[in-house]
């Protein structure tokens, strides 16, 4: 069976989600929406043709045939004949993607609904809505990119060979050409640098986040961020939230990753011993691919649940993705 799939924001996550999916036999896009518009064809859209209807006129409103412009895209992309949807949208506010969630819980649509939101207190935000996602019928795969998402999942299973987990350091390297592809991507990371907060960035105009980044040779630099990881960690008692770390560097100007992303657990095992695991993502692979490949493999596996009649609430640290043919 091929799930219907649906992508809501098409900025530098969502076109690539597209693009993956045109590669897939068993998920098919339909569905499609951007801030000015959106795309349905129940037969399926083409991704180059609705990434250059974006690119060229500004939205997938003005795709031929397929496209509608329209001010309410979230609302009216919302579709009975879609299986589960990508939010690839900017959290900003830290609210926003709890408020879209709502409007899924209001419309009576049911079904798989995934995000990568990366914020503490923006998954906090998410689970306390889990007993009204439960009683929608929706099954909602939380903080399901890469960090939080891959490498989440990637420490919870490395904790298996521990009694006791000590730290958990996650640090990411992204490397991307232009800030311009990754606006919200970009502006969300601006947030956690000192003296900045989300407000502060949503804010900034394109000319500020430029002067700033013309001051940093483009670099980004991060310790210790407000990330979810921690308590989605902590959710499955794994260890206290304060025992992960996050942090790491994004290069604006190189798609070269300055870095290469890793997740050191460290614990102590049932005799005694203190040691780490390590996973390292290959440098080659960018955080779009790490990103969406995650989502959709949990868009997959929520999907799995959501026949079951599971219902509410998870994350990428208690379920495993599945893979996505
Ligand atoms: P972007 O700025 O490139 O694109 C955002 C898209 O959302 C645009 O198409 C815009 O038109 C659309 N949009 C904005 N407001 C909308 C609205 N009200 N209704 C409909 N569409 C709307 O964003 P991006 O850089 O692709 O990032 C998307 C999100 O992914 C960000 O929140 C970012 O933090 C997150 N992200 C997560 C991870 C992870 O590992 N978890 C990694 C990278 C990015």
């Amino acid at each position: 069976m091929t799930l219907k799939v649906g992508i809501l924001g098409f900025g530098g996550l969502g076109q690539a989600a597209a693009k993956l999916l045109s590669t897939k036999q068993e998920m098919q896009l339909v569905v499609a929406a951007d801030k000015e518009g959106f795309a349905y064809d129940a037969n399926g859209l083409n991704a180059l043709e609705a990434i250059a209807a974006y690119q060229e006129q500004g939205s997938l409103g003005y795709l031929k045939n397929s496209g509608q412009l329209t001010q309410n895209s979230i609302a009216e992309a919302i579709s009975k004949d879609v299986d589960g949807y990508f939010l690839a949208l900017p959290n900003l506010p830290n609210t926003f993607m709890a408020s879209v969630a709502k409007q899924f819980i209001a419309s009576g649509w049911q079904g798989v609904l995934v995000d990568a939101i990366k914020r503490t207190s923006a998954v906090e935000q998410m689970i306390a809505l889990s007993p009204e996602l439960e009683a929608a019928g929706i099954t909602y795969m939380s903080g399901c990119g890469a960090t939080p998402g891959l490498l989440t999942a990637a420490a919870a299973i490395a904790a298996q060979s521990f009694a006791e987990v000590h730290k958990v350091e996650i640090t990411f390297g992204v490397g991307i050409a232009n800030w311009n592809a990754y606006r919200a991507t970009i502006r969300e990371d601006i947030a956690h640098m000192s003296g900045y907060s989300v407000d502060i960035a949503q804010a900034m105009s394109d000319a500020e986040v430029e002067a700033l980044l013309e001051k940093t040779n483009g670099l980004i630099s991060l310790e210790n961020m407000e990330h979810a990881d921690d308590i989605m960690l902590e959710r499955m008692g794994i260890c206290d939230r304060d025992r992960v770390t996050v942090g790491g560097v994004v290069d604006t100007r190189n798609p070269k990753k300055p870095l290469s992303t890793n997740m050191k657990l460290t614990g102590r095992t049932f005799e005694g011993k203190i040691s780490t695991h390590t996973f390292t993502l290959g440098d080659e692979t960018s955080m779009a691919a790490n990103v969406c490949g995650t989502a959709f493999g949990y868009l997959k596996a929520g999907k799995q649940f959501h026949q079951r009649r599971i219902y509410g609430l998870m994350t990428a640290a208690e379920v495993m993705p599945a893979f996505v043919r």
